[in-house]
């Protein structure tokens, strides 16, 4: 009985706490960095209707689209590559308001594609970042133009990165280690660093000397209090809300966020005010 109440008054305490801070961050806006669609069940324009539904459940206000990577394997062509992100851009016309699109490149397709696309896609389609994922290992040169156009446009490179349990899941995966390669040589590029879950302390370790490298709260691996030691390693202003969905869910990754001892305005900066910030968005 004793032991009953003790959990019930611990439960109670930490509903107000959750529900008290909930409501403050409420003036925040909240963005999703890193999403996919049309990706798995999600294959229809259509279903972007239940996709949204499911970020509104959890107050998330703006997502962007990192476009359905692995739909042509590692090693897309020029001409997939548009196809990818032509979907993005269907979809942030059906949803202006909600939905911000981050081009997908693959380095390996040459400089002068990659420009192409980026200019099609950043500047005459108002898509705000750079999406890179395994087609080339981020320590290769070939990714230099892609990164002087991302300094020059002013716009932020989300890259995969993962310290894989399982060995690499592509021949030339990034890791946390990769990406502070890359952060070294392009210093005034602001860097997303995909999935605190697969970078563990290591991959915090890391990035954490080179400062334009920001870290996104996905990944799979629920190590408890990873979200406090990269909080407390590279400062909040470092981290993003991301969830990679669909393939990860809001509830976790939000879950996480909520219940970790942060401070409302720490919460705050990695909900949505770090995104606003790196993707020029108004003030909420
Ligand atoms: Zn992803």
């Amino acid at each position: 009985m004793l032991l009953y109440c003790i959990i019930g008054v611990a439960s109670a305490d930490r509903l107000e706490v959750c529900t008290t801070t909930l409501g403050a961050e409420r003036k925040t806006m909240i963005i999703d960095i890193h999403a996919h669609f049309p990706f798995g069940e999600y294959s229809r324009l259509e279903d972007l209707d239940i996709f949204l539904r499911r970020a509104r459940r959890f107050h998330v206000d703006r997502i962007c689209l990192s476009g359905y990577v692995n739909r042509y394997g590692f090693n897309p062509t020029a001409r997939q590559v548009r196809e990818i992100n032509r979907w993005t851009l269907q979809a942030m016309g059906r949803h202006p308001e909600q939905l911000i699109g981050f081009c997908f490149l693959n380095p390996a397709v040459g400089a002068d594609a990659a420009r192409r696309e980026i200019d099609w896609a950043i500047t005459r389609h108002g898509f705000c970042g750079i999406k890179l994922w395994v087609s080339v290992n981020c320590r290769s040169r070939k990714l230099d133009p892609i990164l002087t156009a991302a300094a020059e446009l002013g716009v932020p490179v989300l890259h995969h990165s993962s310290y894989n349990t399982l060995g690499p899941a592509a021949p030339n995966e990034s890791t946390p280690a990769d990406v502070a390669d890359l952060a070294r040589r392009f210093p005034a590029v602001p860097l997303i660093m995909a999935h605190l879950g697969h970078a563990r302390v290591q991959g915090i370790t890391e990035i954490a000397p080179h400062r334009n490298v920001l870290v996104d709260t996905s990944g799979s691996q629920p190590a408890r209090g990873l979200l406090e030691e990269a909080v407390r390693r590279l400062g909040a202003r470092r981290l993003v809300f991301g969830t990679d969905l669909p393939i990860r869910d809001y509830a976790s990754v939000l879950g996480r966020l909520y219940d970790a001892p942060l401070t409302g305005r720490q919460r705050g900066l990695i909900l949505g005010q770090n995104a606003a910030r790196l993707l020029r968005l108004e003030a909420p």
